[in-house]
C-alpha cells in the first residue's frame, strides 16, 4: 500500500453589532449595568467558523471548490505539558511567512498529517496524491493558534490528548510523539471571532478543545469587561489558571460534557441582545446548546459565535465533510 520509493515524485516546493445596553446575566446577584455602545466591524473577514462563519451562515451554504491553499512547513521547536491532557506544541521557522496571520482570537491552522508509514515528507502535492495515492492523503486536523509571534517565527497550538484510557486520534498521537526538529505542513490561518470590546456582557462556553480559543479571547478582553466563562473538562487536574479581567468569572465543570447543558439552561440573561457569546465544543452538545441559547434564552444569532469543533465517534475528516451536508448542520 505504501511506496516510499515514489514519495519524492509527490513532493512539491512550498509556494509559497448591534448596540449594547444594560445587561444582566448569570446569577441574580451578578447583574451588571454598562453603557450603550455599538459593535465595531469584525477585525478579520469571516472564516470557516465563528461569528460570521459556520456558526452563522457558513454551515448552511454549499461551498464551491476552492483552489488548494498554500502549505507552510514548520519545525517542532518545543513540547510543553500544560496539564495531564493538554500538550503545547510550539512550531517555528521561516515557513511561518507562508501562513496568513489574522487578529481573530479563535484563529486556527490546519495540520496535514500523513501516516508516518507512507514515507511522505512535507509539503505535499495533494492533487497528485488524490490522483495516485489517495490512501496516503494526509489527514487534516484543526487547531487554534494560542500564541502567534511572527517576529520570532513561532506559534503555539495546545492539543488535547484524548482517548478512553488509550490515546486516540491522528493529531493527538502526532502531538504526543512530536520531537524538536520534526517537520509539519500546515495551512491557514482561518478565524472569525474576537470579543466585542463594547459588549456589556461576555459569555464563553466550551469543552477542553475550546479552552485554547477561550483563553485567547479572555486575554483580549478590555479590563472592565464583565461576564462568565464555563469550561468543561473531564479531569480535575486539567484546570489551567486563565488570565481574565476581574469582572469575568471562570467556572470549570469537571465531568461529563452534558454539565454544560445544565449550566447553560440555568443562565439568567436579562438582555440577550447586549451579550457577546462564544460557544464551541463537541457537535451533539453544541447542537443542544444552540437551542438553549437561541430558542430558550433568546440570544440573537449575530451575538453568538457557535460551532462544533469535533464530533463524538467521528474522525475530523468525516465530521468536516458532514458539516457541508444537512446532517452535519447544528442549526437544523
Ligand atoms: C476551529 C477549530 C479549532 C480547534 N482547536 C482545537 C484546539 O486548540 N485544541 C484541541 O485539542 N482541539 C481543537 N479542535 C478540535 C480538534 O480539531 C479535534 O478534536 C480533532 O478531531 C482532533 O483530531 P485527532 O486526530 O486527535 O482525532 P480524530 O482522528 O479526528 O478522532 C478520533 C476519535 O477521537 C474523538 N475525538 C476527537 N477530538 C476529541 C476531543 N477533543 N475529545 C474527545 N474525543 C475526541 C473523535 O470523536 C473520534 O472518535 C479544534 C477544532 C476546530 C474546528
Amino acid at each position: 500500500m505504501h511506496d516510499p520509493g515514489t514519495s519524492s515524485d509527490l513532493r512539491r516546493i512550498s509556494a509559497p453589532r448591534i448596540p449594547s445596553r444594560v445587561v444582566g446575566m448569570m446569577s441574580p446577584n451578578d447583574r451588571a449595568a454598562d453603557a450603550a455602545s455599538t459593535r465595531p466591524a469584525p477585525a478579520v473577514p469571516p472564516g470557516e467558523h465563528g461569528r460570521g462563519g459556520p456558526g452563522r451562515s457558513g454551515e448552511s451554504a454549499p461551498r464551491a471548490k476552492r483552489p488548494e491553499r498554500p502549505q507552510a512547513v514548520l519545525e517542532v521547536i518545543d513540547r510543553t505539558r500544560l496539564s495531564p491532557s493538554l500538550l503545547r506544541i510550539s512550531l517555528g521557522g521561516p515557513g511561518i511567512a507562508d501562513l496568513s496571520c489574522n487578529d481573530a482570537t479563535d484563529r486556527y491552522v490546519k495540520l496535514l498529517l500523513p501516516d508516518p508509514a507512507s514515507g511522505l515528507t512535507p509539503p505535499y502535492d495533494m492533487e497528485a496524491l488524490r490522483r495516485e495515492r489517495p490512501e496516503d492523503l494526509p489527514r487534516i486536523r484543526t487547531y487554534t493558534v494560542r500564541h502567534w509571534d511572527t517576529a520570532a517565527q513561532r506559534l503555539d497550538i495546545d492539543v488535547v490528548l484524548h482517548g478512553d484510557g488509550e490515546l486516540e486520534g491522528v493529531a493527538a498521537t502526532w502531538a504526543d510523539s512530536a520531537l524538536p526538529g520534526d517537520r509539519v505542513a500546515l495551512r491557514g490561518a482561518g478565524g472569525a471571532y474576537s470579543p466585542d470590546p463594547a459588549a456589556a456582557q461576555h459569555l464563553f462556553i466550551g469543552d477542553h478543545s475550546a479552552l485554547p480559543a477561550i483563553a485567547a479571547a479572555l486575554e483580549a478582553l478590555p479590563e472592565d469587561a464583565r461576564g462568565r466563562a464555563v469550561i468543561q473538562l473531564e479531569h480535575e487536574g486539567d484546570r489551567l489558571h486563565l488570565t481574565a479581567p476581574d469582572g469575568v468569572r471562570i467556572q470549570y465543570l469537571i465531568g461529563a460534557r452534558e454539565l454544560l447543558l445544565e449550566t447553560a439552561a440555568s443562565l439568567e440573561i436579562e438582555d440577550p441582545s447586549a451579550l457577546d457569546a462564544f460557544v464551541h465544543g463537541e457537535r451533539g452538545i453544541i447542537k443542544q446548546l444552540r437551542r438553549i441559547l437561541v430558542v430558550d434564552k433568546g440570544i440573537p444569532r449575530d451575538r453568538l459565535s457557535i460551532s462544533a469543533y469535533w464530533a463524538l465517534g467521528r474522525v475530523e475528516d468525516r465530521f468536516q465533510a458532514e458539516k457541508r451536508e444537512p446532517i452535519g448542520r447544528i442549526d437544523e
